[in-house]
């Protein structure tokens, strides 16, 4: 393996609609670059994360590269100025906003105040950023939203900060997420957070918990729901081996591919007839906004008949609404 290179900027810039490209799409050749229809620029200020949360890559990279480098490394503003302006340049193409791919963006303090020269200027587009929430700070928000800041993205990834910090090994707390995420909100900024369910060290009590962060968050909630994948050698998967909660074929590139190419959605079942699973199907109708708070804190927290019968109506219609949800999914596949 080579040392990781430290200047980013030496890196050619991604290559898009070349006159030598062919594209291969709902079997036909053209030579037409797709990708510059569409409305998102994405790209990566960066390269690294500081961390190793146990179902990510990082958690392999990391130790892989150590003494090889400095994992963290980030381009120059000017030189992720000039991959956009190419892109931008370029005839006939639809962007519309830019998708900054980096879980750091805009910490490093003279990064940041180069790029609030530079890019409104230069560029101008709305932006989407990413974080884990324990990297930003929401004075930093505030100066990009003057850039034009248009969505943020979080990882809660786990509910709970016993399954997020112990067995994710991702730091980051629940109130934090929940002070961060108000503050954000007063900017007007859209926020879209990451959730993973399946996890089999949820519980009831872990999943209520989790249901009472949702409670928390300001509205409306725009969330990514995903089903955890076990991706092989990963840390988390090797944990899930050897608490048996899966079995190695669970753990192959075969089985994972398999259930990639369905997708990497959590979709709302109504077996196995469990209030575990029960819990998770509300946390996805809260997740798309389906149910109003109120509902749910009677459903969940109280204990008397009607909040039973508010707890069976709220997963028939968690099922119902997740079905619909699967057929669109599947019209929309066979369309495009
Ligand atoms: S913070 Fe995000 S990118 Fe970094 S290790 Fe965790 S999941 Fe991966």
């Amino acid at each position: 393996m080579r040392p990781l290179n430290q200047n980013l900027d030496s890196i050619p810039f991604p290559a898009y609609a070349k006159d030598s490209f062919y594209f291969i799409g709902s079997n036909q050749i053209i030579q037409n670059d797709p990708s510059i229809l569409e409305p998102i620029l994405a790209i990566m200020p960066a390269r690294g994360c500081p961390f190793r949360c146990t179902y990510c890559v990082n958690s392999l990279l990391r130790p892989m590269y150590q003494n090889m480098g400095h994992f963290n490394r980030r381009r120059s503003v000017p030189n992720v100025i000039a991959e956009l302006k190419d892109v931008l340049a370029i005839p006939g193409n639809q962007k519309k906003i830019v998708e900054f791919h980096d879980e750091n963006f805009g910490i490093d303090e003279s990064w940041l105040s180069e790029f609030e020269t530079l890019y409104p200027k230069e560029i101008g587009l709305p932006f989407k950023v990413q974080y884990n929430p324990t990297l930003v700070k929401s004075s930093t928000i505030g100066r990009l939203v003057n850039c034009g800041l248009h969505r943020a993205k979080f990882g809660i990834e786990a509910g709970t900060d016993q399954i997020r910090n112990q067995v994710f090994k991702r730091p980051g707390k629940n109130s934090q997420i929940i002070k961060l995420a108000h503050e954000i909100a007063n900017y007007d900024v859209k926020i879209r957070y990451d959730l993973i369910m399946d996890i089999p060290y949820d519980t009831e009590d872990t999943l209520k918990e989790t249901i009472g962060l949702l409670l928390q968050l300001p509205k409306p909630l725009h969330f990514n729901l995903y089903s955890l994948q076990y991706f092989p050698y990963y840390p988390l998967t090797q944990k899930a081996l050897t608490d048996g909660h899966i079995q190695e074929d669970e753990a192959s590139v075969d089985t994972l591919a398999q259930r990639l190419f369905r997708t990497w959605g959590f979709a709302p079942k109504l077996f196995p007839l469990t209030k575990r699973q029960m819990l998770q199907n509300i946390i996805w109708l809260m997740a798309f906004g389906h149910t109003p708070d109120g509902i749910v804190k009677d459903a969940v927290f109280t204990d008397s008949l009607a909040a039973k019968i508010k707890f069976a109506y709220l997963n028939l219609k968690s099922v119902f609404l997740g079905k619909i949800r699967e057929i669109k999914r599947v019209m929309n596949k066979k369309i495009a």
